[in-house]
């Protein structure tokens, strides 16, 4: 008999009762130390004081209104975004797939309101993840995601990743953009080197191109910069976030410079809830605590310890690892024997990590970690490591 929660996720035997900054803790009381974070999402840890006060607070003061009228908290949330990022304007939504569909709906309507409508393509990549709605799932394209869901929405052409005479050979006149996550994060953590980002932005610049960038897993602070590319020194023209952006309270958002959004006007999208005040107050304090003196700076000092004792662990257990991959807070161990097993021995070593493609174990904990942590984490994997170790040999 099928469960009454629809059975599309194959979910750990973990039942989730409360949580505490990096500490999540099941209905039985057993303490895990959370280096999944739901997800990428819980950018603070669980129940931050801050978050939790800016949430009870607006929750007595007023929960939803519509985007009828004007709404203070996206009015300053977005002028906050707009003054540390490219973007000139922000639209508000729920989840990452759907600022996706956002970002994808003005690059199609850019290229309309300029007299083009026939440049509606988009060229994307291979293992890039870009949420579960149908246009996110035909933009990413991959088997795993699309299998029985179709007719796809077309428009789409997929380039395998860092395949640079590909990508050039798909651009052709109705080409409107180019869309990349410059970390895939379900992909397996795999990096896009800054001077390919670069190469995007001249390749886009000289063909007419929108370069638009899912940063819904590595933005906002997880690599030490608020978004992933500015490592790069480059920008976008559109851009995804969500995910650490509302640090667990639903939220996602696409920005855009002034020019790219320019066929976004009045009528041309919406979302009831997009925007909602519960979600800018959360999102505001969020943004805030990301942005306050020193918390950036925190998270490549963090994250280069993590990944030097990362690198000692593959060195010492080279029958179940074999690299280490990722920047700042968002690694990524890449497996010898299958990853999923280890993501289950350090489970039961009450260690959170996540699996992604590639047989990759994903390290994306909230960004204000302590060292201990990182020692804790450390510890609990090695443990699992040698668990893994005697399986095989006893194999
Ligand atoms: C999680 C994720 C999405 C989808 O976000 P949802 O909130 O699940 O819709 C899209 N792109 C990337 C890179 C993601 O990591």
């Amino acid at each position: 008999m099928i469960s009454p929660v629809m059975p599309t996720y194959a979910r750990a035997p973990l039942i989730v009762d409360r949580g505490e900054g990096p500490w999540l803790f099941d209905t039985e009381g057993t303490r895990y130390l959370d280096f999944g974070a739901g997800v990428a999402v819980n950018a603070l840890g669980h129940a931050h004081p801050d978050l939790v006060e800016a949430l009870t607070e607006q929750a007595r003061r007023i929960w939803h209104a519509s985007n009828l009228y004007r709404i203070p908290g996206q009015e300053e949330l977005a002028s906050l975004l707009c003054a540390h990022s490219f973007a000139d304007t922000v639209f508000f939504t729920n989840s990452g797939a759907e600022a996706m569909e956002g970002c994808i709906k003005t690059a199609r309507k850019y290229f309309s309101h300029k007299g083009q409508p026939e440049r509606h393509r988009i060229i994307t990549f291979e293992g890039a993840f870009h949420g579960r709605t149908l246009g996110t799932i035909s933009a990413a394209g991959s088997e795993k995601l699309v299998k029985g869901f179709g007719p796809l929405l077309p428009g789409f052409d997929h380039v395998r990743f860092g395949d640079h005479d590909g990508l050039k050979a798909a651009i052709g006149p109705q080409t409107a953009a180019i869309l990349i996550e410059p970390i895939q994060g379900e992909g397996g953590i795999r990096v896009v080197p800054p001077q390919c980002l670069r190469g995007l932005r001249e390749l886009c610049d000289e063909h007419g191109l929108l370069l638009i960038f899912d940063e819904i897993q590595c933005g906002m602070g997880r690599t030490g910069r608020l978004f992933a590319h500015e490592w790069a020194g480059i920008t976008p023209d559109i851009m995804a976030s969500a995910k650490g952006i509302g640090g667990g309270f639903p939220l996602g958002a696409f920005m855009a410079t002034e020019e790219a959004a320019s066929g976004m006007t009045a009528g041309t999208h919406g979302s009831t809830y997009g925007g909602n005040p519960l979600a800018m107050a959360v999102g505001l304090a969020m943004m805030k605590a990301v942005l306050a003196e020193g918390f950036m700076d925190h998270v490549p000092r963090i994250g280069g310890l993590m990944r030097q004792k990362l690198e000692g662990l593959v060195a010492t257990h080279p029958t179940v690892l074999r690299a280490v991959r990722g920047e700042g807070l968002m690694l990524g161990l890449e497996c010898v024997v299958p990853c999923a097993d280890l993501v289950a021995t350090a489970r039961d070593h009450h260690l959170l990590v996540v699996p992604a493609a590639d047989n990759v174990v994903r390290l994306i904990p909230p960004l204000n970690i302590a060292s201990d942590h990182v020692e804790t984490a450390l510890s609990a994997l090695d443990t699992a490591c040698s668990v893994i170790e005697k399986k095989v040999q006893a194999a």
